[in-house]
């Protein structure tokens, strides 16, 4: 497997799995927080996909959901006929996003549903030469047009970047009124709720409420970029909500694939989407891909949606997201010389190590010194995973500060996982 993942896949990533020692690992199966792996090792899983896994790892009423839907050979493709399963998602999506975050776009990726986000702001703002502004550090996807939104060197390349675009620092409120106020192109304002690849970096109430305000009073639409933020992560459905305000359109994939299928979703106001697309001779703009909206897909989130409130794994990530920060928070004040700082919300928790390094291996070390002498020498990562090879517990480095530790298990994770 490994040979045919350097011959036909990334040669360049499997050089990095190596020198880790993660192309050894083959993943046998995969059940609620565990991996397992060839030698029957069990890997606790505190990765989580980036936040994709909220229900955990084959839910097994999502198997029956799909096992039920095969069985009864129903259609997929939404596009010739209607489909009661798009219908029926878009309705529950409406049901899950406050204010008048009505109208569903369907499609398979977090980039894609940007992407319609984007386009869906970009039209109703009403700007012919659209301006976005976005934030440093921000992360909505490698697709072409949301890679110009993509706050990352790595990512970007040298890849003409599209659109004409505002960076500004996440959470400075003048910041961005000073560009607003000053631009009167600009239209849009990009913004993740929670930023994950930035490092768990959110933003307080006051900045939020300010944001709105000052979009409302310029006639300026905010996208809320919730795919790794949203889906109950931070112990609400949306992070938005926290702070008691809706945005224009807003995002959702991850999660909402239920661990099981891709899906991703743009959530627009009605009066932003009519604006867009409300004529039959602008809907084509908005057509969807055509794997948009698949019968498997839809039949998979809809009950995903389903276990999320029935198992209340929204409440369950707030509980217990709240008791994994207080029992981290312990260790940051025993070791501050070595822990900085822990943050987060719900279940999207940051460790973020004091910068003894900017080297991977180096950044490593002082957490060996904090969990037990028997790891020294013994940690594996990449990009983002790092399998604590004698504890078996799997989490997230950040793209942007690789001092930053990142924790998004799913949202069945209890107290004895956490411990
Ligand atoms: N937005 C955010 C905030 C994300 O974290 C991600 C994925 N990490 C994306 C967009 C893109 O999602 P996808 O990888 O499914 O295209």
């Amino acid at each position: 497997m490994a040979d045919l993942f350097k011959d036909h896949i990334n040669p360049g990533q499997f050089h990095f799995m190596k020198l880790l020692g993660f192309h050894k690992v083959k993943i046998e199966r995969a059940e609620g927080m565990y991996y397992t792996d060839q030698t029957g090792r069990r890997i606790l899983d505190f990765f989580g996909g980036f936040g994709s896994l909220a229900h955990g790892h084959n839910h097994p009423r999502v198997l029956a959901a799909r096992e039920r839907f095969q069985e009864e050979r129903r259609h997929e493709i939404a596009i010739a006929f209607l489909s009661q399963y798009a219908a029926a998602l878009a309705k529950n999506l409406a049901a899950c996003s406050p204010g008048a975050l009505d109208m569903v776009f369907l499609g398979s990726t977090g980039s894609e549903a940007m992407e319609a986000a984007i386009k869906v702001a970009e039209r109703a703002s009403g700007r012919k030469a659209c301006k976005i502004v976005h934030a440093e550090n921000s992360f909505h996807g490698k697709s072409k047009g949301v890679l110009s939104l993509t706050d990352s060197p790595l990512y970007q390349g040298d890849f003409q970047l599209v659109g004409n675009r505002y960076k500004v620092p996440f959470g400075d409120l003048e910041a961005l009124k000073r560009v607003i106020e000053n631009d009167s192109d600009v239209g849009v304002v990009v913004l993740e709720t929670v930023q994950g690849g930035g490092g768990i970096i959110g933003a307080p109430t006051a900045y939020w409420q300010g944001l709105r305000a000052l979009c409302d009073r310029h006639n300026v639409l905010w996208v809320a970029d919730e795919v790794q933020c949203g889906y109950g992560r931070t112990g609400k459905f949306y992070a938005f909500e926290h702070h008691g305000v809706v945005p224009d359109v807003t995002a959702l994939a991850k999660s909402l694939g239920a661990g099981k299928a891709a899906v991703g979703a743009m959530i627009a106001t009605r009066d932003v989407y009519m604006k867009a697309y409300g004529t039959p001779k602008t809907a084509m703009i908005h057509a969807q891909a055509t794997f948009g909206g698949i019968g498997e897909a839809c039949v998979t989130a809809i009950e995903g949606l389903n276990v999320l409130y029935d198992e209340d794994l929204i409440g369950n990530s707030a509980e217990t997201g709240a008791y994994l920060l207080a029992r981290l928070q312990a260790i940051q004040a025993k070791y501050p010389q070595i822990i900085k700082e822990v943050r987060g919300q719900g279940l999207m928790i940051g460790l973020e190590f004091q910068d003894f390094s900017r080297t991977l291996p180096l950044a490593l070390r002082p957490m060996v010194a904090v969990l037990d002498d028997k790891l020294k020498g013994s940690l594996s990562g990449f990009i983002g995973a790092l399998l604590l090879k004698d504890y078996n517990v799997l989490v997230a480095f950040t793209e942007y500060n690789r001092n930053v530790i990142r924790l998004e298990p799913p949202l069945i994770c209890g107290e004895s996982h956490v411990d």
